[in-house]
């Protein structure tokens, strides 16, 4: 069993094990014509109950054969062109090679004597980060695991600066279409049912300031107090990008914390054509970037910025046995001091290896034509008598759906859609997302790979026209 072990002796089977892997996986990307077979989790599931776990094959082609049955002929694959779905990337491969590195060498980053190096990279790309923000000399952040941990974070730091022990007095506000994670992230904080202030958005899907500034006054007139302002940039359902500057003019007037959710958005930091769209972001006393959306990073890859390096005191917690306090004192570059984890994977290096290979530009040019795509995709969609699309993209998202001439019942319309979006995942031959704007199903392309054509989204459109049109065809016929 020890020629399992990685170390100095296994050299070779290492080698050979990792390359046999990657040969497969480079061959099914290869072969793949569709984003996904349609397998449905029936038919999936005997063949994964029937493997007993322990009775182990002892042997690394057999293990990869079973994988092959019960994995990667059905996973559903985000670097085929008609994977349109959720805000999954296809990835990079400086990235992956980076993750090969990292989960080799195993570097733990919470403390220095775990990591060394591996520490003082992540530091470097965090200011780098913090850097084109643009958030100030004194600027700090850390590595998460994702956007909704890298939100609960900024809650956290934001709830303990108002220095109240009155939980229930605490407001957040943010908009009718930002992350679910800041209502799961008020819960955990122990913050009142009410906490979150739920902002209208304008016609094009951004927080209302005029809203945001009435709801500030209000609570400030109640005796409340404004813990945060959640601005979105880049929201997860349209892509639409609140109103920055004015939403921190806001902040600074109600001494509200500013937290700039760019999970999504944070693409525009390395793109040249269009940084100017999150302008503002600057102002942000934190903000959410998740590398593993719009920096083509493999799952996980995230980080939360600050802007006062001091207030993430609000997340360290000393142990003899890993952080002694008296390492502070001896300058000991700890980051379990800045991270709500302990353990906790090297994910830096995956950016880390793509800056140092494809450079800030390579990444941002390739977000850049996917909001080119998207603005193209906009105008067939608006051009086209048989979709209605709701916002015109700041990013890479359309939202639509389809409107058969003849049909007038809205709620025949809305299965028509959610019938089209089923059908089409059961084909395999294309997978989208769907979402509700005012009550009704809609369908939506979230574009995050620069190989997707225009003709793709023509070709997937009529996939979806000719799925709702069966759909009302044989309800139709039901009905006669
Ligand atoms: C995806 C997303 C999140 C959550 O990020 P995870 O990495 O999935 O945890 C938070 N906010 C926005 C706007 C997002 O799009």
């Amino acid at each position: 069993m020890r020629s399992h072990l990685l170390n100095d002796t296994t050299a070779e089977h290492y080698r050979r094990s990792v390359t046999e892997g990657v040969e497969r996986v480079a061959a099914k990307l290869a072969a793949t014509d569709r984003p996904f077979t349609g397998v449905t989790a029936d038919d999936l599931a005997p063949r994964i109950d029937a493997i007993d776990l322990d009775r182990p094959l002892r042997d690394t082609t057999a293990a990869l054969d079973e994988l092959e049955d019960v994995y990667l002929r059905d996973a559903v694959y985000f670097h085929h062109p008609r994977y349109l779905a959720h805000l999954n990337c296809p990835v990079v491969i400086p990235a992956v090679l980076g993750e090969a590195v990292l989960s080799a060498v195993n570097s733990s980053l919470d403390t220095w004597d775990q990591s060394a190096g591996g520490t003082l990279i992540e530091r470097k790309l965090i200011d780098w980060t913090s850097a084109r923000i643009g958030l100030g000399p004194a600027a700090d952040g850390v590595f998460t695991s994702g956007g909704t941990q890298s939100n609960l974070q900024a809650l956290l730091l934001a709830r303990e600066e108002t220095k109240t022990e009155e939980l229930t007095k605490l407001r957040v506000f943010a908009s009718e279409v930002s992350h679910f994670s800041v209502q799961k992230s008020a819960k955990l904080l122990g913050l009142g049912p009410d906490a979150v202030v739920v902002v209208p958005v304008d016609h094009d899907k951004r927080m209302q300031t005029v809203a945001l500034a009435h709801e500030l006054e209000r609570c400030a007139e109640a005796g409340l107090i404004p813990m945060a302002v959640v601005a979105t940039a880049g929201t997860t359902d349209f892509g639409s990008i609140d109103p920055l500057p004015e939403i921190a003019g806001l902040c600074e007037q109600y001494g509200a914390w500013m937290h700039v959710d760019a999970a999504y958005g944070c693409g525009l930091l390395a793109s040249r054509k269009y940084r100017h769209r999150i302008d503002g972001i600057e102002r942000a006393d934190s903000v959410t970037v998740d590398y593993h959306k719009s920096f083509f990073q493999p799952v996980s890859s995230s980080a939360v910025l600050v802007r006062d390096a001091a207030t993430l005191r609000h997340a360290t917690y000393h142990a003899e046995y890993l952080n002694p306090r008296r390492m502070v004192t001896e300058r000991i570059p700890n980051q379990v001091d800045k991270s709500l984890q302990t353990t906790r994977r090297f994910d830096a290096l995956k950016l880390w290896m793509t800056l140092r290979v494809m450079g800030a530009d390579g990444i941002g040019a390739l977000f850049d034509e996917v909001c080119d795509l998207a603005a193209e995709g906009w105008k067939l969609l608006a051009a086209d008598p048989r979709f209605d699309v709701v916002v015109e993209p700041s990013l890479s998202t359309l939202v639509f759906r389809y409107i058969p001439a003849a049909v007038t019942d809205p709620a025949e319309i809305d299965r028509a859609n959610l019938y089209a979006r089923k059908a089409l995942f059961a084909s395999g031959d294309a997978v989208v997302a769907g979402t509700k704007v005012s009550g009704r199903h809609y369908l939506k392309f979230t574009l995050l790979n620069p190989e997707t054509t225009t003709a793709d989204i023509t070709a997937v459109l009529d996939l979806i026209a000719g799925h709702a049109e069966q759909y009302l065809g044989e309800s139709l016929d039901r009905a006669c």
